[in-house]
């Protein structure tokens, strides 16, 4: 009997250590796994490095990315080094003779597993044609560009997602209200004009020797504002980013003097960009503003595949009635998000943590690659 107790015992104790291996073999592997995964994740994000051109929105872009854990590179024309170096944003610094060049260090940048973030100045001296032909990872829809580069297709996408849009003159003899000529591919709005009726405009584009390719809009009397969207495809959703208007030369400066002195000193006006200024809005206008924004991205996928993603942002005058008209598109990061580096009273309300445009595209590739969905945000 005494030996049978014994076995059993043994048997006891040994179904309980082999338990306890079990359950300690387990946890164990389930512990690997864990970690492995979390270096997985850690890995991945550290394995990429966010990279654009050194200009424009190029500090928020890569100080939000360092914020989100990147990596980051800033592709520097030689003489434009200084403030990427001095605000310690890009973790490296490629230098390049001209714009032109960026194409001869685009091995490099694929070798890094760059991801390039496009914005105003690099579609201006790229080319949204030539962009197209980009191998190297980029963020957004290229398609897209196009559709806010050519003022035809523009207007039609915006038409078509339900918006008000100045009126376009295709001559001058049918001018009958104050119109607004401005030349295609004015560099922030340089040269731009005013005219009343045709004969105000003959007389002011004798100033404009050579200049043939402009155009006539009504100039609506009202406030200038730019509203900054961003949509992600991840989880669906729009958000409204922040708002600007521009501090323009010498626009902005014409109002300083005496309307007599403006006639004496006879001003061309103009409206030649040099920052941007924060606003923020009637609370009552923003619902219309969502609405707005959620139609353009639902019209931009009847127009190139995948649609509109990313941040962008609509341009309106609003007149006293509070009627927006919309002038312009531009479908990736504006500079008038620039005054919000540190996050905007919107993004404020939703994410408790600084949060700049540039920082939201880089939390936008973080989750895509957590999610193992890098696809949703290249295009
Ligand atoms: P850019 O090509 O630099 O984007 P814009 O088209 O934004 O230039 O125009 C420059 C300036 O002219 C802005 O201050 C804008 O508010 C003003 N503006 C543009 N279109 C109109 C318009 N239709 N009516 C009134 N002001 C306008």
């Amino acid at each position: 009997m005494l030996w049978a107790s014994e076995v059993s015992s043994f048997l006891h104790c040994s179904h309980v250590f082999l338990s306890l291996k079990f359950y300690w073999t387990f946890f164990f592997a389930i512990d690997i796994i864990a970690e492995n995964h979390f270096l997985y994740f850690m890995k991945s994000i550290r394995d990429f490095t966010i990279a654009t051109l050194g200009s424009h929105t190029a500090l928020q872009i890569l100080k939000g990315a360092k914020d989100e854990g990147f990596k980051t590179l800033c592709i520097c024309h030689k003489d434009r080094k200084k403030p990427y170096e001095s605000y310690g944003v890009a973790d490296e610094i490629l230098e390049i003779e001209n714009y032109e060049d960026f194409f001869k260090i685009e091995d490099e940048l694929i070798a890094k597993n760059a991801i390039i973030i496009p914005h105003g100045s690099f579609v201006s001296y790229i080319g949204f044609e030539r962009m197209k032909e980009l191998r190297v990872m980029h963020y957004g829809t290229k398609g897209i560009l196009e559709w806010e580069s050519d003022r035809v297709k523009e207007r039609v996408w915006l038409k078509k997602s339900g918006l008000t849009l100045p009126r376009i003159y295709k001559n001058p003899e049918e001018i009958d209200r104050a119109v607004i000529v401005k030349f295609h591919g004015a560099k922030g709005g340089k040269g731009y004009f005013i005219a009343n009726n045709s004969q105000e405009f003959h007389e002011n584009i004798k100033k404009y020797p050579g200049e043939n390719d402009y155009v006539l809009q009504e100039y609506v009397v009202g406030v200038p504002v730019y509203t900054h969207y961003f949509y992600s495809r991840l989880n669906d959703e729009l958000e409204v980013m922040s708002f600007d208007k521009r501090y323009e030369s010498n626009a902005d400066s014409i109002g300083r003097i005496a309307a007599r002195d403006q006639l004496d000193v006879n001003i061309l006006t103009s409206y030649t960009i040099t920052g941007n200024i924060p606003i923020v809005m009637r609370e009552s206008l923003l619902p219309e503003i969502f609405t707005m924004g959620e139609n353009v991205v639902k019209t931009s996928r009847e127009f190139v595949s995948g649609g509109l993603f990313g941040p962008f942002c609509l341009e309106a005058i609003i007149d006293p009635n509070l009627n927006f008209y919309v002038f312009e598109i531009s479908a990736r990061i504006v500079a008038g998000t620039n005054p919000y580096i540190n996050g905007s009273p919107y993004t404020w309300l939703r994410y408790h943590e600084p949060m700049s445009t540039g920082r939201r595209i880089a939390r936008d590739i973080r989750e895509a690659i957590e999610k193992d969905a890098l696809s949703k945000v290249l295009g």
